[in-house]
């Protein structure tokens, strides 16, 4: 799950990191009025959305970038009335935006150095890792490709925690001087310690400013929590904004169906995680790109497999539907019923190519049969998975 900045903020400021002065606003008039009680003269207004990038974005009618400097308070009114209502497009939200219901107004800061300081989970390690590099500010993967010695990937070990010797090391290799650790180590504990309790799967601060005054302070964070921990955090729950998530996975979640949506336009309906992931994997294959990871799990019900129908039916850039399901706790004729159903009360647009193996198979092949639905059988996985990109392409299947 992802949160907003101004919420990342207040999390990081809870956990004792340093932020610039600021709030959000929802409304024109409220952006002047916070901007009225900041103690400075140059403010910063940024377009909140679930997304990075905002500063290098633009909106979809022609206004440049989610993020602008601006000196009197009148002016954070002027570029918050453009933001609001607006949708910003950046190179992490896909061409179609998303879009703007607040602003955070702040304190401009002078910067005098833009580091990168990210803490995630490293697959190969199984650990925790922070990732530090003196390059902030820009896209941490251009400074991965271009310089990859410009990165420093400290593991940390979940049982000890962060120890005081990796702080210090990964704030000498950040640039601040031996003599000015304290800050750099307090603000690299605090956020560990953030991404722990609150089961993050992400903290990204980029940039992690020095003032030149000295200071360091999170210009920008980005959190990610891990879903499977959610229900432990009833407060971090609260946070999410539908309005910046994809419709789709929406309504996946309210069915309990294992969905993600991808760019393609084969939409998968398969069970098992696994066999859902060979499905993408054949269909890239074959020449074709999925729509989305479907996994309906080993035990779905007729309602399930029913939702999961609608769901790829309702999607406009699905062209073909490519059932793979192996029968073992789901039934291939319980599967049969589900599709029926879900084909008389939904007609289907698109064509469906099915493949069913395993228990009460031929049951299921014959209900499919009798139904008289427009139905293309496979046999074969990498048949089916042919016969899909066929489809999608427009072309009859054999
Ligand atoms: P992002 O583009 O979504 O990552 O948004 P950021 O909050 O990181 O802002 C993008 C860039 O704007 C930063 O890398 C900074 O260079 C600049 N920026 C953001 N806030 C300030 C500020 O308070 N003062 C100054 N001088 N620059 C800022
Ligand atoms: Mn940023």
């Amino acid at each position: 799950m992802n949160i907003h900045e101004y919420q990342a903020r207040d999390l990081l400021a809870a956990s004792g990191v340093a932020i610039p002065r600021g709030a959000v606003a929802k409304t024109p008039e409220e952006a002047e009025s916070i901007a009225r009680s900041l103690p400075c003269n140059s403010f910063v207004v940024k377009a909140q959305v679930h997304a990075g990038g905002r500063g290098k974005g633009h909106f979809t009618d022609g206004y440049k970038s989610g993020v602008h400097l601006v000196k009197t308070p009148h002016q954070v009114r002027d570029v918050a009335k453009h933001m609001i209502g607006n949708t910003l497009v950046t190179h992490q939200t896909g061409p179609e935006g998303k879009p703007v219901h607040a602003v955070l107004v702040g304190e401009s800061t002078e910067i005098a150095r833009e580091l990168y300081l990210a803490i995630v989970l490293d697959r190969d390690s199984g650990c925790p890792v922070i990732v530090a590099s003196q390059q902030g500010g820009m896209e941490i993967e251009a400074v991965a490709e271009k310089s990859p010695e410009a990165i420093l990937r400290e593991v940390i070990h979940p049982g000890l925690g962060l120890q005081p010797y990796q702080a210090r090391k990964v704030s000498i290799f950040l640039g601040f001087p031996s003599t000015g650790l304290r800050a750099p180590c307090r603000l690299l504990h605090a956020t560990y310690r953030l991404f722990i309790e609150k089961d993050c799967s992400q903290v990204e601060i980029n940039p992690l400013a020095v003032t030149k005054g000295g200071d360091v302070l999170a210009l920008d964070a980005k959190l990610n929590f891990d879903d499977n921990a959610l229900f432990r955090h009833k407060e971090i729950q609260d946070l999410q904004d539908p309005s910046q998530e994809d419709p789709r996975d929406l309504a996946a979640a309210e069915h309990h169906l294992n969905y993600i949506g991808l760019d393609g336009n084969i939409g998968c309906m398969v069970n098992g995680a696994g066999l859902a992931m060979a499905t993408l994997d054949l269909i890239q294959a074959a020449g074709g790109k999925p729509a989305n990871f479907l996994d309906v799990g080993g035990g779905a019900s007729e309602a399930m497999i029913t939702a999961a129908f609608r769901l790829l039916q309702a999607d406009s850039s699905v062209k073909a539907v490519f059932v793979n399901i192996f029968g073992g706790i789901l039934k291939c004729d319980l599967l049969a019923q589900g599709m029926i159903a879900a084909c008389k009360s939904n007609p289907p647009r698109v064509p469906i190519i099915v493949r069913l193996q395993g228990t009460n198979v031929e049951q299921g092949r014959k209900l499919l049969q009798e139904s008289g639905l427009p139905l293309i059988p496979a046999e074969g996985l990498m048949e089916g998975a042919e016969k899909a990109v066929a489809a999608a392409a427009g072309k009859k299947g054999k």
